[in-house]
């Protein structure tokens, strides 16, 4: 599956706010949105003219970039989410948040999203005792998603949990984790509210639908 491989943090410049790529560089006075909180490029100071359009597309680009999804797959969201019953913005963000990348993130085994890829993809994560390598793969409830034993020392994994302890990150109310065992269960879907993304999603429904 293809992903972006450029620079994260002109992509937070981009979108003008913290996307928090990077894991512990992001809390950090190194992160490139407290030295240069202005978009890239040579015309990056210059104002760009505000429109409805714009706003739009911004809230778009900012929600696929915090998820790592690119174009494709996330109109494949967008799609799944306008089929289902309930406020197409809610689900879409409720399909993304299930994603296992998201939840390995979410339960505080990886730094970043992008971490939690690779994890999934090198096989270090079990949903249900069997190794998943596919970080679309979306979690239902009463999923245990699991490090695999040969994974649990590994120096990633035990750096984010002291990373994650020290910038108190917390595990959203809609997943239970286990630190000490390595593992954690999905109790519920999330409500809106139980996802922490400053998005508005419903301008994103409204580019689609045109
Ligand atoms: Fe974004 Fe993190 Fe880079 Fe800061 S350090 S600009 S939050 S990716």
């Amino acid at each position: 599956m293809a992903r972006y491989t450029g620079a994260s943090c002109k992509l937070c410049r981009r979108e003008g706010c913290k996307l928090f790529l990077k894991g512990p560089r992001c809390y950090s006075g190194k992160c490139a949105m407290e030295r240069h909180p202005y978009p890239p490029g040579e015309s990056g100071k210059r104002r760009p003219r505000e429109s409805q359009y714009r706003q739009q597309l911004r809230e778009k680009q900012k929600t696929k970039r915090i998820y790592g999804v690119l174009e494709r797959q996330f109109r494949g969201y967008y799609e799944t989410a306008n089929r289902q019953t309930g406020v197409t913005g809610e689900n879409l963000l409720r399909l993304l948040e299930c994603r296992l990348d998201n939840v390995v993130y979410r339960l505080g085994f990886s730094k970043s999203r992008a971490e939690a890829r690779q994890q999934v993809r090198h096989g270090h994560i079990n949903v249900n005792g069997k190794k998943v390598t596919i970080p679309s793969y979306r979690v239902r409830p009463g999923d245990l998603v699991s490090v695999v034993d040969k994974a649990k020392d590994l120096y990633n994994i035990q750096t984010s949990i002291v990373e994650n302890a020290k910038t108190s990150a917390i595990v959203p109310a809609w997943l239970e984790a286990d630190i000490e065992h390595l593992q954690g269960s999905v109790i519920s879907l999330p409500n809106r509210d139980q996802i922490d993304l400053d998005v508005k999603e419903q301008l994103i429904v409204e580019l689609y639908s045109k």
